[in-house]
């Protein structure tokens, strides 16, 4: 039923200006429905319809006798949790009445009547090129608008806010949303408490928000005359309350790892992020080594009412792997009773999220559908276990690893040890099952965020297979630097891996982790994927004589695999294209060249202005990649710039969209002449008007 924020990762789209950014907001509301609507519809436990929800936050607070809201603009559910760490803190250590917000279930534009001994806070994520996520873009605009029509003011003299954002330094505009937000309250008016917060994504996130609330608290606790003595200084105060249901009411009522909302009977079902639709799908190899292998996945969409474009993204919903299901029920001592139902639902009544996921469900589809319970484990999460610790060794153990950043970051963060190898390595030689069943089940929700679903760049052309959708995915595997002798498995991509090799009996004499394919009551038996469709910016030229040049190493080769087919097929029907280059790079054209035997034909038939230019890095003594193929092509490609060319990039971007950017500079300098500033400037300005399109992740 309730999994009510359009959460997802979409970290690395496009922003073409703010002309784009408002078609996304349509196309976001054709797919998804107005947000007022959402907000207002949002359906509870049993399906039905939600009572209309007051709008208006300042009535809200006054009514409910809160003192401070925390806001969140969150995409993939990090700022979410952010929000609702700093509200426990709030409540339990200052015991200030507060409560927490989806940014868009409430109308912004009474921030200017809130009183003056109130707080705001705002823990804001930035994604793609400086966008506001989803959730914040009507608040985003209300506040951009050059007037903005606050409810009685056009100021915000009375607000006293607080602001975190989270950001990614492996892109341009890090933290570009908190920045501008803070800047425009500070222009209205507003007060800002404290320094504004920024947490890097790239490098250490977690640090970065536990070092600002060292200052930030105090801060907070002068702006409202409040210190720890307010608080109640007893046990830990729960978030949810979890109550076992063995043995009462119906089973099939019980949900059993199901996603979204269950359909009224009769009504027609819309897929979408909400409710994605179980999809069959069918896969081959695309190579396959003894340290990676990777698939070519086709979702058949057929049965359902899912479209794409091409360039648009897909979202795959995994399944948690049984190994770990297994060890985390077993420390916690829940072996025996996996198969219970338990209710668990926010205690606060007037909390804005009711269930943290579908409700009533099983401790084993909790483990093994809602709960991302193969994350590493947060400096949080372990300093929220300290108290419940069986023994006076593993508290010491315990406390150590939350206070001790180092060692936390050697055991827990680059070892990526999760919530259940952690408690294993805590118990030492004691461990054994139910070892830590003193820790209580409402903590364990509280801590580890919902499993999110994994996107994939659409690896076909809509206009050839509109109903067959393809994905390049590589299977994730490795072995952290601090433990080298354990592999880390990725969710997804090896629940796809176990997929594909069930239905076509794979056997390479590997160990792999093992993963219940059939799904809740078997809804995923033959070989289905919950899916749904992302609309995304990246998008071919309407013309498509316009010249295209895309760069696209490894898996970042997949939706120009959709672009080339797409213009071989309008060529085909006689349309005229343009020139279509497409840089390609892997480490050895004999092993990982993804499909190495398409190209040759789709590049015959876009003509001999069109071709493919690889680079494989470990052919050669000095490693060759992308961007060098693209420098020494650099004449040919800043030609095609002056005939109106779109640059495409996709894939790692961390380091080669950093790289073919730089290229690109380069380019203006050695033959448009600019100076280096300047040359900045000419390419800040074809992505501006949508000519240089990234699709990183
Ligand atoms: P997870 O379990 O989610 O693990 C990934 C995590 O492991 C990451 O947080 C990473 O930081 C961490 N990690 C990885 N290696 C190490 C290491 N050596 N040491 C420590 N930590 C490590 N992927 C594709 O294969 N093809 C695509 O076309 C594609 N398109 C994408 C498009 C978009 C818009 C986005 C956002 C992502 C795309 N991805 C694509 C990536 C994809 O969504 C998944 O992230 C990827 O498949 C891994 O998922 P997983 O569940 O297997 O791994």
């Amino acid at each position: 039923a309730l999994l009510d924020t359009l959460d997802m990762v979409f970290l690395g789209t496009i922003g073409l200006g703010t002309i784009a950014w408002f078609a996304r907001r349509q196309i976001a509301e054709k797919i998804f429905g107005s947000k007022e609507q959402d907000a207002n519809e949002k359906l509870n436990g049993n399906g039905t319809t939600a009572p209309k929800r007051e709008r208006n936050f300042v009535k809200v607070m006054q009514e409910q006798g809160r003192k401070v809201i925390f806001f969140y603009g969150s995409q993939t559910g990090t700022a979410e949790d952010y929000a609702s760490r700093l509200a426990k803190e709030c409540q339990q250590k200052y015991g200030v009445n507060c409560m927490t917000a989806d940014i868009e279930v409430y109308d912004l534009q009474y921030l200017d009547t809130v009183p003056e001994d109130c707080l705001v806070f705002f823990i804001m994520a930035t994604y793609g090129e400086g966008e506001p996520t989803d959730n914040a873009v009507d608040f985003w605009e209300l506040l951009m608008e050059e007037e903005p029509q606050f409810s009685e003011n056009e100021e915000l003299k009375n607000l006293r806010y607080v602001m975190f954002g989270l950001g990614n330094k492996t892109y341009e505009h890090y933290n570009e949303v908190a920045r501008k937000m803070d800047q425009r309250f500070t222009q209205l008016g507003a007060q800002r408490i404290g320094e504004r917060g920024e947490g890097d994504d790239d490098a250490s996130l977690e640090e970065d928000f536990l070092a600002w609330q060292d200052n930030m608290w105090p801060v907070f606790c002068d702006a409202l005359g409040v210190d720890e003595t307010n608080t109640s200084n007893g046990p830990r105060q729960a978030t949810f309350s979890v109550e076992e249901l063995e043995g009462q009411g119906d089973m099939d009522q019980v949900y059993l790892g199901e996603i979204g909302e269950k359909p009224k009977e009769g009504a027609r079902i819309i897929y979408d992020a909400k409710r994605p639709y179980n999809a069959p799908i069918t896969s081959r190899d695309l190579f396959h080594n003894t340290d990676r292998h990777c698939l070519h996945i086709e979702v058949d969409v057929s049965d359902s009412n899912l479209t794409y474009q091409t360039g648009d993204h897909i979202a795959i919903w995994p399944t948690n792997n049984e190994d770990e299901v297994t060890r985390l029920a077993s420390i916690l001592g829940l072996s025996d009773k996996l198969d219970v139902p338990v209710m668990v639902k926010a205690i606060d009544s007037t909390a804005s999220k009711k269930y943290p996921f579908p409700v009533p469900a099983t401790y084993r589809s909790i483990f093994r559908h809602y709960l991302d319970i193969c994350a590493p484990t947060s400096r949080q999460t372990l300093m929220s276990l300290v108290e419940y610790a069986p023994t006076e060794e593993t508290k010491e153990v315990l406390r150590q690893l939350s206070k001790d950043k180092d060692e936390y970051r050697l055991k827990v963060g680059e070892a990526v040890r999760n919530l259940g190898e952690v408690l294993e390595l805590v118990a030492g030689n004691q461990a054994k099952p139910g070892f830590f069943n003193t820790v209580p089940f409402d903590l364990i929700v509280e801590s580890i965020s919902r499993l999110q679903p994994r996107y994939y760049s659409i690896s076909s052309s809509a206009k050839e297979s509109p109903k067959k959708v393809a994905v390049t995915a590589v299977t994730l595997t490795y072995q952290p630097d601090p433990t080298p002798e354990r592999t880390v498995y990725g969710v997804c991509t090896n629940y796809l891996w176990q997929l594909h090799a069930a239905a076509n009996k794979v056997e390479d004499g590997q160990t792999y982790p093992t993963y219940d394919l059939a799904g809740p009551r078997n809804a995923l038996q033959g070989t289905k994927v919950p899916v749904h469709i992302r609309r995304s910016q990246f998008k071919l030229p309407r013309n498509p004589n316009v010249p295209v040049i895309m760069v696209g190493p490894g898996t970042g080769v997949a939706p120009f695999r959709g672009f080339v087919r797409e213009r071989a097929a309008q060529k085909a029907e006689g349309k005229p294209v343009g020139p279509t280059l497409l840089f390609f790079g892997c480490r050895n054209s004999e092993q990982d060249y993804l499909y190495k035997e398409e190209w040759p034909g789709l590049f015959e038939t876009l003509g001999e202005e069109s071709r493919m230019i690889t680079a494989f890095s470990r052919e050669t003594d000095k490693k060759v990649y992308v961007q060098h193929r693209l420098q020494e092509n650099g004449k040919e490609v800043w030609e095609l710039l002056q005939k109106n060319g779109t640059i495409f990039v996709c894939g790692d971007a961390k380091n080669m969209a950093r790289d073919v950017n730089q290229t690109f500079v380069n380019f203006a300098i050695e033959f448009g002449g600019l100076t280096e500033e300047k040359a900045h400037d000419y390419v800040k300005n074809l992505r501006n008007s949508g000519r240089y399109q990234e699709d990183v992740w």
